[in-house]
């Protein structure tokens, strides 16, 4: 029996093998659903375009994870990008941050958003809510323009239901100075995202191909989990087979887990499973046969009559994912888990298709290539009974040596950084408890066998 079993070969578990490895623990076995590892971080080609599982850029902030990319895929694989984003409301488009660009929008706007910072509501000490939240910190004018239609496009949930605490660094926040400048010339560079990495060649999945090799365990492919037994740490799989753990590290999503799970003394986790909230995303890819359709890299869309949050323009990201003489698109529509039929999403497909033709003033005609696919998992919704049960929840499951981490295992909104690093310390706390050395920093791999069963 493998001292640690690992589900699911996105990034986070990917990263988690990785750093095993890189301690010189190899009494580890890797489980993916799917036949190819990647998770969200997958790619694929068509008709000579690339696409994502919607688009993925890298943002680095840390230092660690700087040196986990030049290590594993070399940061000279990679285009190094200023972010060229917008927002498109009432016809115009502006620089992203709206907060910090009212440059160029209509007197009316720039007045109500400027008049509702100034009587802002700061007052309110903790705001309760996501709606209270932007109340407080950025006034009524943005609100009504920006945030609340933006975010409950993107969750598809009601903002007054929905807790500030994933704000953070994704929010930037604003003074009035900057306002009034952004008001009079547009201000970019700002927030988290104003550069990224995006690798040359192959898609984000390039990252993905790049760890692969380096680890000398083979990965387990078509292996879906079907019922997880806590007491005798056995996990069943789909396919007849199973294994036993001593530590477990899950990157499946947090509802599934709970559900699969048998004996377990918490009995209360069945229940929990459907309490937890998530937005799913069409993610809808299309080449045409025009080029330069848009000249930012991606636009924010809050209004509603656009079923879409988000289009992304692939040729101003990395022009070697388009076929010459051409354009790409991936545009972004949420729905509530759970709450679509089939049917309901087909016509929330048909309805986004046709609108990203209108706006972007091109026919069907214009088609070479599409695919839409379906992310059942892609926003978690930080609504209060997360806020109040999700720690006890992972605390529980960590009692029975379960380590569920990654952006679906712990439910929570992050980035590919943060998967690497939730992959690094799950190893190290792993290794720890099992009296291993600490994991110090990566080095070149030993052995670059990257078998694929
Ligand atoms: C719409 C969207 C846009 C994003 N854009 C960006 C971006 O621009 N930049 C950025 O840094 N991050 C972005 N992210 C976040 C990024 O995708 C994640 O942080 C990262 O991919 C999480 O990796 P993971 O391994 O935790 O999860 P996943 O990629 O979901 O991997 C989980 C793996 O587990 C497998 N699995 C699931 N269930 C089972 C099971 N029952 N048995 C076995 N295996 C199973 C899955 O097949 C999958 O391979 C975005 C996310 C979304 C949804």
């Amino acid at each position: 029996m493998p001292k640690v079993v690992i589900l699911g070969a996105g990034l986070t578990g990917l990263s988690a093998a990785y750093h095993l490895e890189q301690a010189g623990f190899f009494d580890y076995q890797l489980f993916e659903k799917q036949d190819r590892a990647g998770g969200l971080l997958r790619s694929f080609q068509q008709d000579g375009f690339t696409f994502d599982f919607t688009g993925h850029l890298l943002h680095i902030s840390d230092d660690y994870f700087r040196t986990f990319l030049q290590t594993t895929a070399n940061l000279d694989n990679f285009n190094f990008i200023e972010r060229k984003s917008g927002i498109y409301l009432h016809n115009q488009i502006t620089d992203y941050p709206f907060q910090m660009n009212l440059h160029g929008r209509d007197a009316s706007i720039i007045y109500e958003c400027l008049e509702g910072f100034i009587n802002r509501s700061q007052s309110l000490k903790k705001p309760q809510n996501f709606y209270e939240w932007v109340l407080k910190y950025f006034g009524k004018g943005f609100g009504k323009y920006f945030f609340f239609p933006y975010q409950e496009k993107i969750l598809s949930f009601d903002v007054k239901k929905l807790m500030p605490s994933w704000t953070g660094r994704f929010v930037p926040q604003t003074t009035l100075k900057d306002i009034v400048y952004g008001a009079i010339k547009s201000k970019t560079g700002v927030g988290y995202n104003s550069s990224f990495y995006y690798p040359k060649q192959g898609g984000i999945e390039f990252i993905i191909k790049k760890i692969i090799p380096q680890l000398r365990n083979p990965l387990y492919l078509n292996h879906q989990t079907s019922t997880i037994d806590v007491v005798s740490k056995r996990v069943h799989f789909d396919n007849g087979n199973h294994a036993t753990f001593e530590h477990l590290v899950t990157t499946m999503p947090l509802n599934t887990l709970l559900q699969q799970t048998t004996n377990a003394s918490h009995t209360t986790w069945h229940q929990a499973s459907s309490k937890l909230l998530c937005a799913g995303v069409l993610n809808f890819n299309i080449g045409f046969d025009k080029e330069d359709i848009a000249e930012k890299q991606w636009l924010y869309y809050p209004e509603k009559q656009y079923p879409f949050y988000r289009l992304g323009f692939w040729h101003n990201i990395n022009p070697t994912s388009v076929k010459q003489g051409c354009s790409a698109i991936y545009g972004e529509c949420s729905y509530l888990q759970g709450s679509k039929t089939m049917k309901q999403l087909e016509q929330l497909e048909h309805n986004a298709l046709g609108k990203a033709l209108e706006t972007l003033k091109l026919t069907k005609d214009n088609i070479v290539t599409q695919k839409i696919l379906n992310l059942k998992h892609a926003y978690v919704i930080y609504d209060q009974w997360r806020e109040k049960n999700l720690l006890k929840l992972l605390a529980h499951l960590h009692e029975h040596n379960i380590h569920s981490i990654g952006r679906f295992g712990e439910w929570k909104y992050s980035s590919m950084q943060e998967a690497v690093l939730d992959g690094k310390k799950v190893a190290e706390q792993i290794l720890t408890q099992l009296g291993h050395t600490p994991i110090k920093r990566p080095r070149a791999p030993q052995q670059t066998k990257g078998l694929v069963i």
